[in-house]
């Protein structure tokens, strides 16, 4: 997708703080961090949200949830707690439509989301 800001930072036009990589997942750290740790979980492959997922591209959730574990582990936050956020569409305040996981942590974030 030429004109996703996301697989820009897949494919290194545009930088990123990178904090893990395998072959079908990146992690950056976001832009404007609301926990001290909030990074991005985004799939290799061009998935527009959720609702795009389908029988031919499902691996990738998979590997985002074990990608989620590993940065965890790899952050200091695995043994304290770490939560995963999908924002899907406009009231969700899905911004950047490419696939992603918000992985925040580093502090007690309460018992909501909001
Ligand atoms: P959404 O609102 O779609 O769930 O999440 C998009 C996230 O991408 C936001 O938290 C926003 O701060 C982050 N973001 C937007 N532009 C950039 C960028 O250029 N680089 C990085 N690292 N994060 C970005
Ligand atoms: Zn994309």
């Amino acid at each position: 997708m030429d004109d996703c800001l996301f697989c820009k930072i897949i494919n290194g036009q545009i930088p990123s703080d990178m904090v893990y990589e395998n072959d079908k997942i990146v992690v950056f750290k976001d832009i404007k961090p609301e926990a001290p740790i909030h990074v991005l979980i985004v799939p290799k492959l061009h998935i527009g949200s959720i609702q795009e997922l389908n029988d031919g591209n499902s691996e990738y959730l998979v590997a985002i949830h074990y990608a989620a574990n590993k940065v965890a582990e790899k952050l200091g936050i695995y043994d304290k707690g770490y939560r995963l956020i999908n924002n899907c569409g406009r009231d969700a305040g899905q911004s950047v439509n490419h696939l992603h996981y918000h992985l925040l942590g580093g502090k007690f974030l309460g018992a909501k989301i909001l």
